[in-house]
C-alpha cells in the first residue's frame, strides 16, 4: 500500500533488521526498541488495524503468534522449564489497535518483547 512505510520495509524499499521472513510474514527489529529484545512480526499483506481483520485473517493472525516462541527461542527470551517444573525466561506479545489502543503504524503488526526487565512504557 502506497505511504505505508510497513509495506515499504516488506518490498524492502527501506532498510530494517529482518530476522524471519517466509511468503506470509515478516519480524524485524523494532527501531526504538523499548525491551532489550523487541521485535515486530507483521503481515506482509497490508491490512491497516486488528480491526479489519476478518475470519479470512485468521490463518495468518495465528501465524503471527505462532512465530513468538520461535523468535523468543533463536532472542534467548523463550520460556524455560527446570526439572523441578520452575519456569524463568519469558516474553510478553501485543497488538495496539487504533488510537486510543496506542496504535501509530498502520499496518498490523505484533510486539514482541523480551529480556531483563524493567521495559520502557511496559507493564
Ligand atoms: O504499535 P505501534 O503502532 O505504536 O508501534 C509501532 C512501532 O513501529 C514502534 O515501536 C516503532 O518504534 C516501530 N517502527 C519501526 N520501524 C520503523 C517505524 C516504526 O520499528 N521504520
Amino acid at each position: 500500500m502506497d505511504n505505508c512505510i510497513f509495506c515499504k520495509i516488506v518490498a524492502k524499499q527501506i532498510p530494517a533488521s529482518v530476522v524471519y521472513e517466509d511468503d506470509e510474514l515478516l519480524a524485524f527489529k523494532d527501531i526504538n526498541p523499548a525491551a532489550p529484545v523487541h521485535l515486530l512480526v507483521i503481515p506482509k499483506q497490508h491490512v491497516a488495524t486488528l480491526s479489519d481483520c476478518t475470519g479470512e485473517h485468521a490463518t495468518v493472525l495465528g501465524k503471527m503468534l505462532a512465530l513468538a516462541p520461535k523468535l523468543a527461542e533463536e532472542h534467548g527470551v523463550a520460556v524455560k522449564v527446570d526439572g523441578n517444573g520452575a519456569r524463568t525466561g519469558g516474553f510478553k506479545t501485543l497488538i495496539n489497535s487504533g488510537p486510543d489502543g496506542g496504535q501509530e503504524v498502520y499496518h498490523l503488526h505484533l510486539h514482541m518483547y523480551g529480556g531483563k526487565r524493567p521495559w520502557r512504557g511496559l507493564g
